[in-house]
């Protein structure tokens, strides 16, 4: 911990140092860290949809949201919706997705939605799933975007969309498509985050231009400038459920409804959906690099969003 918060105040001081220029994406780096920190914290519960511990992981993301500038869409960040599970189905679960917009400055209808789940498993007993990795790192990733596009406002409306109860069959990401805060059509393109903290080896996946090859080009650009190593794949039709990410994560119910969309996630690991997916085993540096090049893609998205949505039809 002691290490950590060290290089965390060294990042500070070498970013201070390269004084980056005004439009530049900056990344708050300390508050990257303090909101995966919060998120995973063991107050949080493991972040069940439903439980104390979603809510409170909600009161979190609510109070940043306010705190970076970002307005919600209608009258409140929450937007409430319902489900039932296989384990219990006489049981109904009210979850909550927390959507707010950042105008864009043109006129043009396109929208980009940029999504993170920020439930996870919950506890097991008193063992504690804190899914830190997955995905209390995406939502830190959306909030990074949501600062340096308040800072720098976009082209087009960025809506960012912090989803509930993936981890019980993408049940917000769905709802949310079904009943989409603006109208369906006028959304080209979904930006997923979903694990962005974790990778020995330093690689941060691209999963979706088998499904749109259109996109190929934008994840070559910011691959090409990215910290961390971006190859493309996971998304190829398999007879191996782990070997096609296309439906395991929020952006599945977005790509069913023919809205292009990038995932970006790590691969499988040690710590995936077990109790030692915490804070303390993160890969921190990997993290940081993962989040710059996140930003600087929403970024890249936004200015291509035009030619995205026509690729579309959208
Ligand atoms: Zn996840």
């Amino acid at each position: 911990m002691r290490s950590v918060l060290f290089s965390a105040a060294m990042s500070i001081s070498i970013f201070a140092q390269a004084g980056l220029a005004q439009g530049e994406p900056a990344l708050d780096r300390a508050q990257l860290l303090e909101d995966l920190r919060m998120l995973a914290a063991d107050e949080m519960q493991g972040r069940e949809a439903g439980s104390p511990g979603g809510a409170l992981a909600r009161a979190y993301i609510i109070e940043r949201l306010e705190e970076i500038g970002v307005p919600p869409i209608g009258e409140s960040y929450e937007h409430s919706f319902t489900f039932t599970t296989r384990e219990d189905p006489e049981k109904t679960v009210t979850g909550f997705n927390i959507v707010g917009r950042i105008e864009g400055v043109s006129d043009s209808d396109r929208a980009m939605v940029v999504t993170a789940h920020y439930d996870h498993e919950g506890m097991r007993g008193d063992e504690i799933w804190n899914g830190a990795d997955d995905n209390a790192s995406g939502v830190a990733g959306v909030l990074a975007i949501a600062a340096d596009f308040i800072a720098n406002p976009p082209e087009h409306d960025v809506i960012l969309a912090l989803l509930d109860a993936e981890e019980k069959g993408l049940q917000g990401a769905r709802t949310f498509v079904a009943e989409p805060p603006v109208p369906q059509e006028t959304i080209a393109f979904n930006l997923n985050l979903d694990m962005i903290a974790m990778s020995e080896e330093g690689i941060l996946w691209a999963v979706g231009t088998y499904h749109y090859p259109f996109l190929v080009p934008l994840v070559e650009e910011v691959a090409a400038r990215a910290g961390v190593s971006m190859p493309m794949g996971f998304d190829e039709p398999s007879e191996d459920p782990s070997a096609d990410w296309t439906y395991a994560t929020d952006s599945g119910a977005f790509h069913r409804a023919g809205i292009p969309f990038i995932y970006l996630g790590v691969d499988y690991h040690p710590h995936y959906h077990q109790p030692s997916d915490t804070y303390e085993n993160m890969t921190l540096d990997f993290f940081q690099d993962a989040s710059a090049a996140v930003v600087d893609f929403a970024r890249e998205a936004d200015e291509r969003l035009d030619a995205i949505g026509e690729a579309a039809g959208r």
